[in-house]
């Protein structure tokens, strides 16, 4: 089986690597904008690999064999995929242009299944007017390591098509749950509101960072508490995620936490800027006390 991921970012490379370690996938196209762009997420590949050959946890015939599978390029080598991921930005008119472009001008493969890693977009609308349905394949970060995929039918994909993905996302060693088509599917709907209210507690001064963080793991036994968990994903991420909440079901339960939309426009977006609620210049991080 040939796959084709469409974007070389955090999820697309990580994607790519998932399926370049199953044995049924022959070779993965690893796509971007620049050539650069679908390199450098093959060179993350390597990087993360020979780690584990270094710590022996994989041998250097394996890794090399992983890397050989992966093929680097624009979108315009995908001509012949059974599978497309797009893994490309988080907007709607780019994903439905760009599964446009696939489907007219590059994919010559007719039985080809098209899904989309979107974390909180309609699955309805990508597939929208297109010559192919699309489906939900929402993977997890890091992809090669977390075991979920949400498979997200939209009210226009065929179930044999949801079906089909399910059966790959087994056969690759993942867990799929099916998902019918709704605003976060299951787990940002849970979530990422969860960790909206632990914005919420903190702006209320009902705890400190480290409270509430330490009450959610001692108490709820979660392995991260929401602060931290926020500062992971990205307050920029929560934030959209929640937005997309709020408007799909105009129920004030999904309000984002004012203080979270504080934080977004201060640049304390977590781990990626250096600070959010914990300040990741020290080691280990230690709460931002300038919030
Ligand atoms: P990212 O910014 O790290 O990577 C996106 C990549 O897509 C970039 O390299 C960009 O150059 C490329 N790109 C943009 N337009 C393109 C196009 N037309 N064709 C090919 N490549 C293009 O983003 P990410 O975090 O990897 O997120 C990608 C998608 O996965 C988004 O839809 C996001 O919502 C979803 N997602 C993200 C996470 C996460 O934890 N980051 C988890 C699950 C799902």
């Amino acid at each position: 089986m040939k796959v084709a991921v469409i974007g070389a970012g955090t999820m697309g490379s990580g994607i790519a690597q998932a399926f370049a370690q199953a044995d049924f996938v022959d070779h993965v196209y690893l796509c971007d904008i620049k050539q650069e762009f679908a390199d450098g997420g093959k060179s993350k590949i390597q990087k993360g690999l020979e780690r584990l050959v270094s710590k022996e946890k994989m041998t250097q015939e394996a890794c090399d064999a992983i890397l050989a599978k992966i093929e680097t390029g624009l979108n315009a080598i995908a001509t012949d995929p059974d599978l497309v991921v797009e893994a490309a930005l988080e907007r709607m008119d780019l994903k439905k242009e760009t599964f446009k472009d696939l489907q007219e001008n590059i994919v010559k493969n007719e039985n080809c299944i098209y899904a989309s890693n979107t974390s909180s977009l309609s699955i309805t609308e990508i597939g929208a007017g297109l010559k192919h349905p699309v489906v939900g394949m929402h993977f997890f970060n890091p992809a090669p390591v977390m075991k979920l995929i949400e498979v997200i039918a939209g009210l226009n994909t065929p179930k044999d098509v949801v079906e089909k993905v399910v059966k790959i996302s087994s056969d690759m060693g993942k867990t799929p749950v099916e998902v019918k088509e709704g605003a976060g599917f299951v787990v940002n709907r849970i979530l990422i509101p969860l960790v909206n209210e632990g914005v919420q507690i903190y702006a209320d001064g009902l705890a400190s960072i480290e409270g509430i963080d330490n009450a959610m793991k001692l108490g709820a036994n979660h392995p991260m508490g929401p602060l931290a968990l926020g500062d992971l994903i990205g307050w920029d991420i929560c934030l959209a995620v929640m937005e997309v909440l709020y408007n799909e079901f105009g129920d004030p339960k999904y309000r984002p936490a004012p203080f979270m939309r504080k934080m977004v426009r201060a640049g304390l977006l977590g781990q990626k800027t250096g600070k959010g609620f914990y300040d990741y210049s020290q080691k280990p991080a230690v709460p931002n006390m300038d919030i």
